[in-house]
């Protein structure tokens, strides 16, 4: 009886481990066969995504990786003061926003899940590391631990969420300087390069004029990876409209994401001129607006995200654009560039 037992017992780990095994390979060949969107609250499909602005911060933490930490604001204050801008873009028809603020720069997983389920609009989360600004936002171990420690650690948080909240991240935000690459800068592109590898979450790049952009894509060519895995941050700093062309001819997202009034004939003319070349499916537009700032009288004078609604979109069917260019820009475009998906060469 007792030898029955151990043997039953055995054929049912057998089975268990079995049904792991197809269990992990089945949901692992769904995922990469059915891409999906991360946000703080669950995988969502693309078509789920809608009206979508990509690069926005609800709080910007400053300080600096050495003194920031959830003991620098109050959730409840934060939530006081960003939720009406979340309910007046939800007004506009946004669905989604992409909180693009990186790990040491105040992401706080905790508070998204509030605003998300206090607002209706779904947020999308990152991983990864800002080495611009004189590397001030990188912990200790940036410097001392390889490409692929780095990478382990991002894709450790990809797997199990981040610091057990049960918010996983949605993309990979890294920053460079508005330079030539540095070893440091290389690094950080190099961990998300084995990162995206891993996980098939999509490059975001705090990046700025075409040299460094060109540097990075390089990199990403190294590693083998397609360049449309990348979106090249902050590319209204290059005044050279054929860098843009060139770099999203080869696949990578050109993205002009700080929008504002003074800006306006710029970010038209860019769209007409990527719509001439058949690019506008590489075009990715945002504010870069919002910003609770820490140590601030109540957080600071916050900016909204109505802009692109009030000004961008109508002047954009002034001047030629149709409702279907529209919505491939707010809608078609940020739901490709999020797609969890290995972009391999
Ligand atoms: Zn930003």
């Amino acid at each position: 009886m007792k030898n029955l037992h151990w043997k039953s017992e055995k054929y049912y780990s057998a089975i268990k481990i079995l049904a792991l095994f197809f269990g992990t390979f089945f949901t692992l060949s769904c995922s990469f066969e059915q891409p999906q969107i991360i946000t703080v609250s669950g995988p969502i499909s693309d078509g789920e995504m809608g009206k979508t602005l990509h690069h926005e911060h609800l709080l910007v933490d400053f300080i600096g990786a050495d003194s920031t930490g959830y003991h620098r604001w109050n959730k409840d204050s934060v939530v006081a003061k960003v939720l009406p801008y979340l309910l007046e873009i939800k007004q506009l028809g946004y669905k989604t926003l992409v909180e693009c603020t990186p790990a040491y720069l105040g992401r706080d997983p905790e508070l998204l899940k509030i605003l998300t389920e206090k607002s209706g609009i779904q947020l999308i989360t990152n991983t990864g590391y800002y080495s611009a600004v004189d590397a001030k936002f990188l912990p200790p171990h940036a410097f001392t631990e390889s490409a692929e420690e780095l990478a382990q650690r991002w894709i450790e948080e990809s797997q199990n969420g981040i610091e057990g909240t049960g918010v996983f991240p949605g993309f990979i935000k890294i920053a460079v300087e508005r330079k030539s690459l540095e070893a440091i800068h290389e690094k950080i592109v190099k961990a998300a390069c084995i990162t995206h590898k891993a996980t098939g979450l999509t490059i975001m790049s705090h990046t700025g004029p075409a040299i460094p952009a060109i540097e990075q894509l390089e990199i990403l060519e190294k590693n083998g990876i397609h360049s449309s895995a990348f979106i090249w941050t902050h590319a209204q700093n290059e005044p050279d409209n054929k860098k843009h062309i060139d770099a999203a001819r080869k696949g990578a997202w050109i993205a002009f994401d700080n929008f504002s009034e003074k800006q306006l004939n710029r970010y038209v003319k860019f769209a007409l001129e990527m719509k001439k070349e058949g690019l506008l499916q590489k075009v990715l537009f945002s504010h870069d607006a919002g910003w609770y700032r820490p140590g601030e009288p109540n957080g600071g004078e916050f900016q909204g995200f109505t802009g692109i609604d009030e000004l961008l979109i109508p002047a954009l069917g002034k001047n030629g654009l149709s409702q279907q260019d529209i919505h491939q820009l707010f809608v078609l475009n940020p739901a490709e560039a999020f797609k969890v998906k290995q972009r391999i060469l």
